[in-house]
């Protein structure tokens, strides 16, 4: 079953690329530019994984994860943060706003989905794409 992953990221270069390496793995990739649409997509299509920029426009990244695992039919989704923040400190309140963990900035290519795979619910790691070369 293909699994679908919301990516919630205002900077259209890390968009591209995410969703690039997300695509060519095999998963369906849904993006927000911002928290609020983040959210309202997340409610619409109830993603498998959550990816979320940290720094964000308007409502930032933790604010958005908050608003996220308040939602009882949301809790169950796993989310990602994808910072260039993950110092010592950030990393605690990443984990404490309610992400499951998180990946650091710049994406490295050749790691990240080996870093996310990690996150997704069992039977959704693997969508039979071919490796990266
Ligand atoms: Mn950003």
């Amino acid at each position: 079953m293909k699994a679908t992953i919301l990516l919630i990221e205002d900077n259209e270069k890390n968009a591209y690329l995410v969703t690039f390496i997300l695509e060519k793995y095999g998963y369906q990739v849904i993006h927000a530019r911002d928290g609020k649409t983040g959210i309202s997509l997340a409610h619409r299509n109830k993603p498998d994984l959550i990816l979320l920029d940290i720094q964000l426009p308007v409502m930032d990244g933790y604010a958005v994860a908050h608003e996220l695992t308040k939602k009882e039919e949301l809790r169950a989704i796993p989310i990602v943060a994808v910072t260039s923040y993950a110092m010592s400190g950030d990393r605690e309140r990443i984990l404490a706003a309610g992400c499951s963990g998180y990946v650091e900035k710049p994406i490295n290519p050749a790691t990240f989905m080996d870093e996310i795979k990690q996150y997704l619910p069992a039977g959704k790691k693997d969508n039979g794409a071919r490796r990266a070369q």
